[in-house]
């Protein structure tokens, strides 16, 4: 359902993008098309801010303009390039302390040698004057030599400073890379991953767990009727009522457009329906009120489908499992929760 979902809503997208970038008479490269699909798409709000601005004043968008919206807001996004970035800074971080050790390291074979030197001579040294200046180029290598640790010092304190503000910029990056903005729960990079991990730990130590997946019914209708903003508030409110009846242990991730998925590490299945029930509530006893018109919209529901993990049982095959279950929700009537108990039986036969 998900991937039939996306092929649609995403070809319309891009159908969108490429008759923006006709109609603008714009060059067709890639970064065009991704700017005008996240423009047709809706979910970066500057951006489309920055673009109806543009076309408000000039009728159209020109290609220079459009170079400078998409260095603003889809750029600074791009984290391979950021991640570019930090490295060729830690590289130079690194090379600078190279440089700074060896010369340390010189300075302090220069004085070693100068001390060697220095004993062989002094014994020789009868002469008060000869003596006297002997030890006043003793002090000026020793000064030397602590000047340059000193300098050496300043430098690993300036390098050690750097490497930790880098060391925060990677962890924004990591952060940006696996969370989803407009709900800021984790995306779906991070629940592939995360689905994996869970599955692979289960399979090790004989264990289970549970998966639900939520969808919001009759979600179209709810974005032709009050707009795609509207519903991106609505997908911000489904998703607190989720991270509400979650814990800390649990994965709540935004599955795809208006579908979320949840890996319950810890939870049987009777658990898992509780907790499906309580976000189910939750979502439901909302109503909703336009914020800037006070407008009622009424309240909208999820349907939430649940499977659990069983010997032999892939991502994939539990994924599938919870689809089917979410798909039994949908057909039942929506506005419920149903499980892999509730589907028919594999190779027990249906009468239609
Ligand atoms: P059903 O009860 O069968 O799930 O009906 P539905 O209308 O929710 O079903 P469908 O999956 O066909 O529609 C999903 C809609 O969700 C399409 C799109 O309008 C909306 N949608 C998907 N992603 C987003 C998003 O990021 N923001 C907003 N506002 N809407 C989205
Ligand atoms: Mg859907
Ligand atoms: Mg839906």
């Amino acid at each position: 359902m998900a991937e039939e979902d996306d092929h649609k809503r995403t070809i319309v997208y891009g159908e969108s993008a490429l008759s923006y970038i006709k109609r603008n008479t714009l060059p067709a490269y890639p970064r065009a098309y991704e700017l005008w699909y996240t423009y047709s798409a809706g979910y970066n709000h500057g951006l489309n801010r920055a673009i109806n601005q543009v076309i408000k004043t000039n009728g159209r968008v020109s290609t220079e303009e459009m170079q400078s919206i998409y260095g603003k807001f889809l750029a600074p996004t791009r984290l391979g390039d950021r991640l570019n970035d930090v490295g060729s800074k830690v590289n130079q971080e690194v090379e600078g302390l190279v440089d700074a050790l060896k010369m340390s390291a010189d300075a302090t074979s220069d004085y070693g040698s100068s001390l060697e030197k220095a004993g062989t001579k002094l014994k020789s040294l009868k002469d008060p004057a000869k003596l006297q200046r002997f030890v006043t180029n003793m002090v000026q290598a020793t000064h030397n030599a602590v000047a340059s640790n000193k300098q050496l010092e300043t430098q690993l304190l300036e390098s050690k400073r750097q490497i930790e503000s880098l060391q925060a910029n990677l962890e924004a990056i990591r952060y940006e890379s696996l969370t989803d903005e407009l709900t800021t729960l984790n995306n779906r990079k991070h629940f592939d991953s995360s689905i994996e991990r869970t599955v692979a730990q289960a399979r090790d130590s004989s264990s289970s767990f549970a998966l639900l997946l939520t969808d919001i019914d009759h979600f179209k209708k709810f974005n032709d009727t009050f707009g795609h903003q509207t519903g991106d508030q609505v997908l911000r409110l489904v998703a607190l009522a989720v991270k509400q009846n979650v814990k800390s242990h649990d994965t709540a991730c935004r599955y795809g457009g208006e579908e979320f998925a949840i890996i319950l590490p810890q939870s049987s299945l009777a658990e898992a329906a509780e907790i499906s029930e309580k976000i189910r509530v939750a979502v439901m006893s909302k109503e909703l009120v336009k914020r800037s018109t006070g407008e009622n919209l009424g309240r909208i529901t999820i349907s939430i489908g649940i499977s659990t993990f069983k010997p032999g049982d892939t991502a994939h095959s539990l994924i599938a499992r919870a689809d089917e279950s979410l798909y039994a929700a949908k057909r039942g009537g929506r506005n419920m929760v149903k499980s892999e108990e509730d589907l028919p039986k594999e190779g027990g036969s249906e009468v239609a």
